[in-house]
């Protein structure tokens, strides 16, 4: 079932197309990998279609809704939502109140959004720091802390902006495990935007390659991999069979 339909979504900044005609479909429970080289315009594509930014032109509908005129409250509301590349917290609210504003979404109550706090500080695994300031955070923390927020607003597809950039292997390790919870117990949809390649590939259902603005690809993790195009643009030399991208071009 089609979750998300985008439809020849541009953006410019001055003389850069950020997006170039893009066009996008989930469906309901996927993980959709979206990669490509800095600069491609997956912070972008995030932003437009939650409305932090304004597209040129092109389409967005949501759970059968078109998006055009909303805020970003009301298409959190709707049930979409993304992370920041760049953790947002609320340096003056401790990490229980950081994810009851993700609560607040869709309640004044603050019992009820103290609750769903809890709930969710203990689906993330962070009961223990519910009232730590953010400054005692790891970035690990704060990344997971990002992602609580964003749960706690019911979501039906959460936009994950590099959240596992800068994790060690295990902190990388327990964010893939909490994303697959998302998706197995809560049935959420993902769109994950990540350039470790072993992380996203066995990841996602279907991969989407954004180069300069445009969509350069779509597939299969594996038909992806061996796709011409995009291992010249970003992959390099990918190894499709291990899965690990034996050389960064995006560094
Ligand atoms: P990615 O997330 O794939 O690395 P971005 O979406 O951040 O790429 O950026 C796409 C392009 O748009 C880049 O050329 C970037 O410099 C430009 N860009 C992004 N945001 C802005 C902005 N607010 N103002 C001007 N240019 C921007
Ligand atoms: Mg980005």
């Amino acid at each position: 079932m089609g979750l998300l339909q985008i439809r020849e979504l541009n953006k410019r900044f001055g003389g850069v197309k950020a997006l170039d005609c893009v066009d996008l479909e989930v469906n309901q429970g996927e993980i959709v990998g979206l990669i490509g080289p800095n600069g491609a315009g997956k912070s972008t594509l995030f932003a437009v279609i939650t409305a932090y930014l304004k597209s040129d032109n092109g389409n967005v509908i949501f759970n059968g809704i078109n998006l055009q005129g909303l805020r970003t409250d009301q298409i959190a509301k709707l049930g979409m939502v993304r992370t920041f590349q760049i953790v947002r917290p609320i340096k003056e609210m401790n990490v229980r109140e950081n994810i009851m504003v993700g609560a607040f979404i869709n309640t004044n109550k603050v019992s009820l959004a103290n609750k769903i706090a809890y709930e969710t500080l203990d689906f993330i695994g962070m009961s223990e720091k519910s009232e730590y300031n953010i400054s005692a955070l790891t970035l690990a923390d704060k990344k997971r802390l990002e992602v609580g927020r964003a749960l706690a607003t019911s979501p039906k597809l959460i936009l994950l902006d590099e959240v596992m950039a800068g994790l060690t292997p295990s902190e990388s390790h327990d964010a893939v495990k909490l994303i697959r919870r998302i998706n197995d117990e809560l049935k959420i949809t993902l769109i994950i935007v990540e350039h470790v390649m072993e992380v996203i590939m066995p990841l996602s259902k279907k991969i989407v390659v954004l180069d300069y603005g445009a969509k350069i690809a779509e597939g299969t993790p594996h038909e992806v991999s061996i796709n011409p195009l995009v291992i010249s643009a970003y992959l390099g030399s990918f190894d499709a069979k291990s899965g690990v991208k034996l050389h960064d071009s995006t560094s």
